[in-house]
């Protein structure tokens, strides 16, 4: 490992012990049975542990220049397998086919540069993650967690409540790193819900969801100008909220409703 050299373009931080990656596991409470993607294992800390506790591990990593160490630190566990590749470029459903499991889980400590692309690969790849616990920079976890009202809460926030119950788990200090990083990371974990509210044009909430936000210190009625602002009005007085509010205030189930009636 002394000789290798990190690749500031891959985002890679490694964790330099097994502390935080057992700490991570425990967290995560996998279930037997369960079938576990990581993103980015980069020298193995992490994959280690989750072969211990889960059934398999598929693990992406792009940076080719790292087999040779993941086959030396990964050599006791026959239950992984590393595919190196551009995770985002991936048929993840394609890749999964031939594994048999009852629950899929994600963890990963996240390249960070792309932590929202590798987020929304998952959702849009089609596959049922029961769990994703993943390490993020410290501002984008509370982004990511962000309540309305708050000058966090943005497209993203609604988005990832859509599907997931988002909770931090604990901060872990840039000491933990090699090379240290310049910001603190969080875990968070992102369970998915049970029941996802029902949307009639998915294409359409997201649209509606991304306009909103478009200028963060614009309201409603000029965000959403190219839309029917007399419906979305209806909605907004049904929950007390009105055109001049800001994007920043509204929760999930008023975005739903908006661009349901919109798509009627
Ligand atoms: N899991 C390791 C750890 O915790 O010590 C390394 C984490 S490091 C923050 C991120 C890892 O993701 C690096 O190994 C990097 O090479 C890998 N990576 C970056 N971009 C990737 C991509 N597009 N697809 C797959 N792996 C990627």
């Amino acid at each position: 490992m002394e000789q290798f050299q990190f690749k500031k373009k891959y985002g890679q931080n490694f964790l330099k012990d097994d502390t935080i990656p057992s700490k991570i596991v425990s967290y995560s409470q996998i279930p037997e049975d369960t079938l576990v993607i990581e993103v980015g294992p980069g020298a193995g800390a992490l994959t280690k542990q989750l072969a211990i506790a889960s059934k398999e591990v598929l693990a992406y990593e792009i940076d080719t220049s790292l087999e040779e160490i993941l086959v030396q630190n990964l050599m006791p566990y026959s239950n992984i397998k590393i595919i190196y590749d551009d995770f985002l470029t991936r048929d993840i459903k394609q890749d999964l086919e031939n594994y048999q499991y009852k629950h899929l889980y994600v963890i990963a400590n996240l390249p960070y540069y792309i932590t929202t692309p590798i987020l929304m690969k998952i959702i849009e790849s089609g596959i049922i993650v029961d769990k994703i616990v993943i390490m993020v920079q410290k501002e984008v976890g509370e982004r990511f967690c962000a309540k309305p009202k708050s000058r966090n809460y943005g497209s993203i926030t609604v988005f990832l409540n859509y599907y997931f119950e988002m909770n931090q788990l604990f901060v872990v200090s840039r000491n933990c790193f090699v090379p240290k990083p310049n910001v603190d990371s969080v875990i968070l974990s992102l369970t998915r819900k049970k029941e996802l509210l029902p949307v009639n044009d998915f294409c359409l909430f997201s649209k509606i969801v991304r306009d909103s936000f478009q200028y963060k210190r614009k309201n409603l009625k000029n965000n959403l100008k190219g839309y029917d602002l007399s419906l979305i009005e209806t909605v907004l007085s049904k929950f007390n909220y009105q055109l001049t509010t800001r994007a920043e205030e509204l929760p999930l189930e008023v975005f739903v409703e908006i661009s349901n009636i919109l798509s009627k």
